[in-house]
């Protein structure tokens, strides 16, 4: 029966990173790094500035090289292979700054879509428009002009147009003010409704965890924590570090 469990859970992975180190130069940053995301689940990699979440996510997308250990995608490891062979697999990235600010919107949408057909590309670019209009009203409006909640939807909207397997996101709250991190972390919850869409998200701002399933806490470029939001609210000493709340 534990063995059927184990199967099954094994099959719904994703996304497995087991004793990954990584690091620049002469540097090491990662320690033994072991997590998974699971298929249609959200994972928020949670540290402070240098904990190691931008590493990690250059170490899966083969920004970096992966200097021991293993990173498998459904399944297959992924070893040496590039980083657009990563993509056309279905891993899609959205970086920090996530979108071209003199482009218009749509045609940053069409570049997120690069690798589909002509077809593909125009459905989903539609599908996004109805699911978030805003986009629809702004499409020709340099991407640049849009209120910065609105922008990193762009960027949202711009990885998803290829139709990924997963998405993950380093830091989509960077340069937000609270307001706009609400709308943000809004959108990303109707895409996880929507689409069911598998996610890995770097932050260090606790309102992700509100769209987690699961969360990953980085400590000096090792896991210090790995659970559910409610074990990590659960924990004194990380309920103190991330939510700022005592006892
Ligand atoms: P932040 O939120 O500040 O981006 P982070 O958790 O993503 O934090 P990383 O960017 O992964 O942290 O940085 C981890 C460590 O690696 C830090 O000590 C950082 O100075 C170092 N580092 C990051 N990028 C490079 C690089 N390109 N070359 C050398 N060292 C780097």
């Amino acid at each position: 029966m534990a063995d059927v469990q184990a199967a099954k859970a094994a099959a719904a992975s994703i996304l497995q990173l087991r004793h990954v180190e990584g690091g620049y130069a002469q540097m090491q940053v990662l320690w033994d790094i072991n997590f998974q995301v699971q298929e249609g689940t959200c994972v928020v990699l949670l540290g402070a500035n240098g904990a190691g979440k931008s590493t990690t996510l250059a170490t899966i997308m083969g920004l970096i090289e992966l200097r021991g250990g293993e990173i498998d995608f459904l399944g297959e490891p992924l070893g040496t292979m590039r980083t657009d062979q990563r993509v056309a697999r279905g891993i899609s990235y959205m970086t920090e700054k996530a979108v071209f600010a003199d482009m218009s919107v749509h045609d940053n949408l069409s570049l997120g879509a690069y690798s589909c057909g002509r077809r593909a590309a125009n459905e989903s670019i539609e599908a996004i428009y109805s699911a978030f209009p805003v986009l629809a009203q702004r499409r020709r409006a340099p991407a640049g002009s849009l209120s910065g909640g609105q922008r990193k939807l762009v960027g949202v909207a711009k990885a998803l147009a290829a139709s990924p397997k997963l998405i993950v996101m380093d830091e989509p709250s960077s340069g937000l003010s609270p307001l706009a991190v609400k709308e943000v972390v809004g959108a990303l919850a109707k895409v996880r409704a929507d689409r069911g869409a598998s996610m890995l998200i770097a932050e260090q701002n606790i309102a992700f965890t509100e769209i987690a399933d699961h969360v990953v806490v980085i400590e000096g470029g090792r896991v210090g924590f790995a659970g559910t939001v409610s074990e990590l609210e659960a924990d004194d000493a990380l309920r103190k570090a991330f939510f700022g709340l005592e006892g």
